[in-house]
């Protein structure tokens, strides 16, 4: 099966990423700042502020050097799905056994 490089890649505000040219001041590293038909980008080094449309953006994106507070809240949700999921599929499970910790009495002093 090809990768299909034009499926859309989830984008959140926050994430950084690293393109494949510098930019004029030599910075890879651009923060997400909008998102929308267009994706606003700030770059790291200098601050300059820039449109990209989403398209052009995933073509020009190396890699996500780290993700936004929205990508962690998606993938929360996801796995918070998964779970009911699989609470949906599997009978109940058994509660596992509390640790049962004797308390030790210490050392007679004298
Ligand atoms: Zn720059």
């Amino acid at each position: 099966m090809e990768q299909d490089r034009d499926a859309p890649v989830a984008l959140f505000l926050d994430d950084i990423v690293r393109l494949r040219k510098p930019h004029p001041c030599g910075s890879f590293e651009w923060t997400v700042v909008r998102l929308g038909a267009d994706i606003g980008l700030t770059c790291k080094v200098c601050g300059r502020r820039v449109l990209l449309p989403r398209r052009e953006l995933q073509r020009r994106t190396r890699l996500f050097v780290s993700r936004g507070s929205g990508f962690a809240a998606a993938q929360r949700l996801i796995a918070e799905q998964d779970a009911v999921d699989a609470q949906a599929r599997e009978p109940a499970a058994p509660d596992p056994q509390p640790a049962t910790t004797t308390s030790e009495t210490g050392p007679n002093g004298i």
